[in-house]
């Protein structure tokens, strides 16, 4: 049995995340923070191999308890995916502490934690990979967003950290999407307006919005034994939006 571990794995990309792991035989654990209806759905979509696990990533006691009973019940992870965040955008300059606060715990944090708590039965049982989903504005800035900026480009680095720490047993890299199309995004950018997304798409070269699959499609590549040599790395997925 090969299991995956993805957070926020019940909705937007990590919902697809789950679904593709599932597809490829995997048995899921999709962590989800509050939303049971997705949940429920995304279970119902797994046809049996997704279990939703409730766990709130900005409780570092309920992460290490959920993964105690991951392990004792599914044994090491072969995949973990730290997908769940946050945004809590605004101007800096009126930016509360309540907001950098939390992003840093549910983006940064969380993902330390989880890592945390699963990678020493990963080491043992070897041949495990993390992936972790960044963004571009990980290393391009963007207004409004000096905690989520901060708190990817903390995760990039955590990446690196533990590709150079887990190395032989885990792989660890950084699946950097652009604008994907999901529910937070659009309503976020209101990019229901036509006139709002014909400007977001003028400036992708690949002129759309990633989709889910785009990412799934990363995902697979990630945690297959095709990207066998691949650790530490940032795989940008944003139709060409940023060249870094
Ligand atoms: P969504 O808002 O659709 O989903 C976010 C997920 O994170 C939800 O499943 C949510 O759980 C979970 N989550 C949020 N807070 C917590 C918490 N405290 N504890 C546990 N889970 C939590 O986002 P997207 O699907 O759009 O984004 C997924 C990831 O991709 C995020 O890390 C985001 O930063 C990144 N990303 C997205 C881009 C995009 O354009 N969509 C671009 C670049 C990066 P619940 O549903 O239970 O609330």
């Amino acid at each position: 049995m090969t299991v995956s571990v993805v957070s926020g794995g019940t909705r937007g990309i990590g919902r697809a995340l789950s679904l593709r792991l599932a597809a490829l035989g995997h048995e899921v654990i999709a962590l989800y923070r509050g939303d049971g209806e997705s949940a429920e759905q995304t279970e119902k979509a797994g046809e049996g191999r997704i279990t939703a696990l409730r766990c709130d990533l900005t409780r570092p006691e309920e992460i290490h308890t959920v993964c105690a009973r991951i392990t004792a019940d599914y044994g090491a992870p072969a995949v973990l995916v730290n997908n769940a965040g946050v945004n809590r955008d605004g101007p800096f300059l009126s930016m509360t502490a309540e907001d950098w606060d939390t992003v840093l715990a549910t983006n940064l944090s969380g993902p330390f934690h989880l890592s945390r708590a699963l990678a020493p039965a990963m080491v043992e049982a070897g041949g495990a990979c993390i992936v972790n989903i960044a963004s571009t504005t990980a290393i391009r800035p963007r207004s409004n967003g000096a905690n989520y900026c901060a708190g990817k480009a903390g995760l990039i680095q955590l990446t690196k950290c533990l590709a150079l720490e887990l190395a032989p047993h885990v792989r660890v890299n950084a699946l950097l999407p652009g604008f994907t199309d999901t529910e937070e995004v659009t309503e976020r950018y209101g990019l229901d307006d036509p006139e709002r997304l014909a400007t977001v798409l003028g400036t992708i070269p690949a002129r759309r919005l990633g989709t889910t699959n785009d990412m799934a499609d990363a995902l697979e590549y990630l945690v297959t034994t095709r990207s066998g040599y691949l650790t530490g790395q940032q795989l940008v997925v944003d139709g060409g939006h940023f060249m870094g």
